[in-house]
């Protein structure tokens, strides 16, 4: 490269990273994230800041990079990964890197401003949640539970709209993992259906719904993959006994305290999902509970099919504890994980952005409306 240019990473929800500029190249590393208590580690997504001259050519080198999960090692850097890039922060557009044989990957771009934003996926922050949360509180609909402080001290948010008149209601969280910014569209969507639209308002008669919008708001704020600060995977260890605020997840001690509040009063969710980004864009069932689950789910499976863009499936979890596991065993609630396919929405045949994520959680309602019997 002619004239080097200069990362810039000093912002909230970039991504800790190594760069270095060769003469041919900027080579990136995004940092991994490590969880307590295991050799488990990860680094899954990348949010940097390129500062050069407009019209130069830079040639981005992503370094090969092994996470490790449950002992295995895996490579990160598949092919086809896309990403998305912005000059403004607000118009995000995608790109596909070269994957090449040593897993690593390039790029060859001319920088269409002095500053170009990258990001493995639309980024939405504490700032856009804000934003978000303003708008609800304008809401007669709207209420506001904090259900957890952080370990940095940061309040974790359960908004519930409600008409006042529902027998049922439906649980949803976001950004249990930092990066998968996905659900937190997805949230405005549902949002969107329910407040802004005739036939969205007639199901809030009928249904009741919890979001709580960003789970892991450190790990978001730090730019963050998976786990917490303090180490923590706020999609693990759903079993009970296990002490999450000693372990370091106060955000989940609060979920299972209100959870608990919402049983005695006899006012549990039927319905739960915790939304995730990944690369396939599968719903996660829990095991089965003797009751039935597994048959509701495959029909909510259909109904999500019929509404929504998703045309991935279902297929079993992992049964490793996760928040669907959990609800399901410990609670009685029908309740699973969502990954969205961050590289690509079948459904719409697109690399996804904030407005495919927003129409999936606006189907979504519906749904979910027609699974409940709402
Ligand atoms: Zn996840």
């Amino acid at each position: 490269m002619a004239k080097p240019v200069f990362l810039f990473t000093g912002f909230e929800a970039a991504s800790p990273l190594l760069w270095d500029v060769t003469a041919e190249s900027v080579e990136i590393q995004a940092l991994h994230d490590h969880e307590r208590g295991s050799s488990n580690r990860q680094a899954s997504h990348w949010y940097f800041e390129i500062r050069g001259e407009a019209g130069q050519r830079v040639r981005m080198r992503m370094l090969p990079l092994e996470n490790i999960y449950g002992g295995h090692r895996a490579h990160f850097l598949r092919e086809g990964l896309t990403s998305v890039y912005s000059v403004d922060g607000k118009v995000w557009s995608p790109v596909t890197f070269a994957h090449h044989p040593d897993r690593s990957l390039s790029l060859d771009f001319t920088l269409p401003g002095a500053i170009t934003r990258f990001s493995l996926v639309q980024p939405y922050t504490t700032a856009d949640l804000s934003g978000f949360l303003d708008r609800l509180k304008k809401s007669p609909r709207a209420s506001f539970t904090e259900i957890a402080r952080t370990a940095e001290g940061r309040p974790v948010e359960l908004v519930t709209l409600s008409a006042g008149k529902a027998k049922k209601s439906v649980l949803l969280r976001a950004r249990a993992h930092p990066w998968e910014t996905g659900g937190s569209f997805f949230l405005e969507g549902v949002v969107q259906r329910l407040l802004d639209t005739p036939t969205g308002g007639a199901i809030l008669e009928r249904l009741d719904f919890h979001l709580i919008p960003m789970a892991n708001k450190d790990g978001v704020v730090r730019g963050m993959s998976r786990f917490n600060p303090l180490g923590a995977d706020l999609n693990r260890n759903f079993r009970p006994g296990f002490d999450h605020a000693a372990q370091g997840a106060p955000e989940n001690a609060g979920l299972l305290a209100w959870l608990t509040a919402a049983e005695k009063a006899g006012r549990l969710p039927s319905f739960a999902l915790d939304l995730h980004n990944d690369q396939e864009g599968n719903l996660h069932l829990s095991p089965d509970d003797g009751k039935g689950y597994r048959e509701r789910m495959l029909r909510f499976d259909a109904l999500l099919r019929e509404y929504t863009p998703y045309r991935e499936g279902a297929k079993d979890g992992a049964a490793s504890g996760t928040f669907g596991d959990g609800l399901l065993s410990m609670f009685g609630i029908d309740a699973a994980i969502l990954e969205l396919n961050a590289q690509w929405l079948e459904g719409k045949q697109a690399v996804p952005l904030a407005g495919h994520w927003r129409e999936y959680g606006s189907g979504f309602v519906d749904a979910v409306a027609k699974f409940l019997g709402a």
